[in-house]
């Protein structure tokens, strides 16, 4: 059993809700049972606590500003209404997205719309709501002047392309945006230009930092062109803990192919580890060369769309087991459901944070086994990896995948072999118990 001794274990940092959902008394097994299949497990009071997170820090810098959910990250309606109780915009890039935000309480000038060419639709729906737009081109930028015309004034951004990402196919060059402030201050009442943002690729404060105090000026000089230009955006990318430090630093040091089934080779992974993460690292770009005071100096309001960093320790996912398959030094367990369910499969990339086998006890020997969908793939692979068990899994148990809710759990989730979907649980509590209810849609 030496693979065992020397298996590298990425338990997932977890938030304390999880054991009482999964621990012993808790309604895991009977979540199991009414669905019977795959499912996906949600607590959006958790969802609160991060947005507060944030919405404290802009607060503690004493810089104005809203706090947008990018909600692509995730397709549930329950976030929504904690944004709309917790005074959270959403951030949406089809006219579904922005409909589902509507009917769950979200107001209209509280939606951003971004995205790159947007449908006359979207535009339209954003002109009757009064939701914010961010404008990613010239053409779309005329489009949206014409529609001004019957829809009413559009409130906009635009768009900028950043020097560090110089290959996005989002957001205007430094020439594009001179033409697009003419064009605007031409628009006159058509249009509100409201400022500028951007979405950076990466997790980083420092670029972020950067290019947020290049659009001050920005907008100072817009304001001189007599445009309101009163808010810049900075997007998303927030980055998230899964891992411990020390767990993710020795998957680094020691990292083989030799871990992974059939010797598969990869090339990148997500930072499953860094620092700062969610609100601290909003914090540190405030307070990186001053700039939460030139937002206030020069009258700035600060927005921000975090979507993975929203959804941070906000759910799970759940896989029955269907069977267990041991070859010469290693096991290979198939589960109820489709790789398509943790989407960092089909980046050419893996999902790292550790499976847990449910329930824990059980007899038998330690086995460390990779982990396949029930499909007719042989790359449809929950964990390439082989992951160390305490015993070997068998029909019946469950394997709970933690941290889905950011990515993961459904924005690749298709009904191949004509599957269903798996069903969505919100979890809650209500005095000091804990409730579910399987999540339906509004409309
Ligand atoms: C995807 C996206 C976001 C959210 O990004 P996260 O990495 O989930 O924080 C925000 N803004 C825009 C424009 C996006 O495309």
């Amino acid at each position: 059993m030496d693979l065992i001794d020397t298996q590298l274990r990425l338990p997932a940092v977890e938030p304390e809700w999880v054991e009482r959902v999964r621990g012993p008394g808790g309604p895991l097994a009977d979540m199991a049972h009414a669905v019977g299949g795959p499912f996906h497990v949600l607590h959006p009071a958790r969802f609160a606590e991060n947005a507060a997170g944030f919405r404290r820090v802009l607060a503690e810098h004493q810089v104005p500003g809203r706090v947008y959910f990018g909600k692509k990250a995730n397709k549930s309606g329950c976030w929504l209404e904690e944004c709309a109780r917790t005074d959270t915009g959403v951030d949406v890039a089809s006219v579904p997205e922005f409909a589902e935000a509507l009917a769950h309480g979200i107001r209209g000038h509280e939606i951003v719309v971004t995205g790159a060419a947007k449908s006359d639709r979207l535009i339209w729906l954003a002109a009757r709501h009064g939701a914010l737009l961010a404008v990613d081109a010239l053409d779309e930028l005329d489009r949206v002047c014409a529609l001004a015309e019957t829809a009413g004034a559009l409130r906009i951004l635009l768009r900028v392309l950043p020097e560090t990402n110089p290959h996005s196919r989002f957001g205007f060059t430094g020439d594009e945006l001179d033409e697009a402030i003419r064009r605007c201050a031409a628009a006159g009442d058509a249009l509100r230009m409201e400022g500028f943002s951007f979405h950076l690729n990466g997790y980083e404060v420092a670029p972020r930092a950067a290019l947020a105090a290049e659009l001050i000026e920005r907008c100072r000089t817009a304001r001189a062109a007599g445009l309101p230009a009163d808010s810049i955006s900075i997007g998303g990318g927030f980055a998230v803990d899964y891992l411990d430090a020390r767990d993710w630093e020795r998957f680094h040091r020691e990292y083989a192919d030799s871990w992974f089934h059939a010797e598969k080779k990869f090339t990148h992974f997500y930072p499953y580890h860094s620092e700062p993460t969610g609100a601290r690292m909003l914090a540190a770009i405030l307070d990186t060369d001053r700039l939460a005071a030139q937002l206030r100096e020069t009258g700035t309001r600060l927005l921000l769309e975090p979507g993975r960093a929203l959804l941070d320790g906000c759910g799970f996912t759940v896989f029955p087991v269907q069977g267990y398959k041991p070859r010469r030094d290693y096991g290979i367990v198939t589960v109820a459901g489709l790789s398509m369910s943790i989407s960092e499969q089909w980046k050419g990339s893996e999902y790292l944070p550790d499976p847990v086998l449910w329930p824990e006890s059980g007899t038998g020997e330690p086995v460390s086994a990779c982990v396949g969908g029930s499909s007719c793939l042989d790359y449809d692979m929950l964990s390439w990896r082989k992951i160390a068990f305490p015993r070997a899994p068998r029909n019946g148990d469950l394997l709970v995948y933690p941290n889905t809710a950011g990515y993961q759990m459904d924005k690749n989730e298709t009904e191949f072999h004509q599957l269903p979907l798996p069903a969505r649980i919100v979890v809650s509590t209500e005095n000091e118990q804990t409730r579910w209810r399987i999540e339906r849609p509004v409309s």
